[in-house]
């Protein structure tokens, strides 16, 4: 098994000399199961159903402070629901890396579904090579996608996992989210500071005690700095 200081190492360098052989395949509408679809945005309406939120607050959003406040807010929303188009390419593991790799503490920040109020936090994305293997840089592409939706933390788990699974095939997948909910905190059904840390483990990596000893082993002494 590989020592925390060689996989560290991996975690800061691209393989950009594969690229002329690297396929690319953009992630498929089909496979997404996106709660937030960024082609429909009206963002007339989305304007307008601020201002009526406003007004069914009881706030004049005439008032000299509020009048562009239903445009930024509109601005801010597509933000966080519409993803950067991006098409992440996997190379062929020629040289049969065999141990696991793992991007950790990529950060993050998604809407929760069911107030419209944002989570955040950082994800550790790992997985142990099969046939294929992913740009590093492109493991934090792939959260930040399905982050911007809305979300609950469980799914986006799954969702990450999901997609490293389908386009690398690779012998075990490890993802682990921890992330502070406002929605949580701001109603004070938890302290600030009150992580939820969910995880989606599949194949060897959740297998193999030893394997799974060995990357959660990774992600903790993130979580424990
Ligand atoms: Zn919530």
């Amino acid at each position: 098994m590989n020592s925390h200081s060689s996989i560290s190492e991996l975690v800061t360098h691209e393989r950009p000399a594969l690229a002329e052989v690297g396929r690319v395949r953009p992630i498929q509408p089909d496979h997404e199961h996106r709660r937030s679809d960024p082609t429909r945005i009206d963002r007339p309406a989305l304007e307008r159903a601020v201002s009526d939120m406003l007004g069914a607050l009881g706030v004049d959003a005439t008032a000299e402070g509020l009048r562009e406040t239903p445009r930024r807010v509109a601005g801010a929303f597509i933000d966080l629901l519409a993803p950067e188009p991006f098409q992440p390419t996997t190379f062929p593991n020629d040289e049969h890396y065999d141990e696991i790799v793992v991007a950790r503490a990529i950060p993050f920040h998604s809407l929760c579904e069911h107030h419209l109020l944002q989570f955040s936090g950082v994800a550790h994305v790992g997985y142990l090579p099969g046939d294929r293997i992913v740009g590093l840089s492109k493991l934090a592409r792939v959260v930040d996608h399905y982050a911007r939706d809305l979300q609950v933390q469980e799914r986006l788990t799954v969702q990450i996992a999901d997609w490293l699974d389908r386009e690398l095939t690779p012998r075990g997948v490890g993802v682990v989210l921890e992330a502070e909910h406002s929605c949580m905190w701001l109603r004070g059904a938890q302290k600030p500071g009150t992580r939820t840390v969910s995880s989606a483990l599949r194949g060897v990596i959740r297998d193999d005690p030893r394997t799974r000893q060995e990357f959660l082993a990774l992600t903790r002494s993130v979580r424990d700095a």
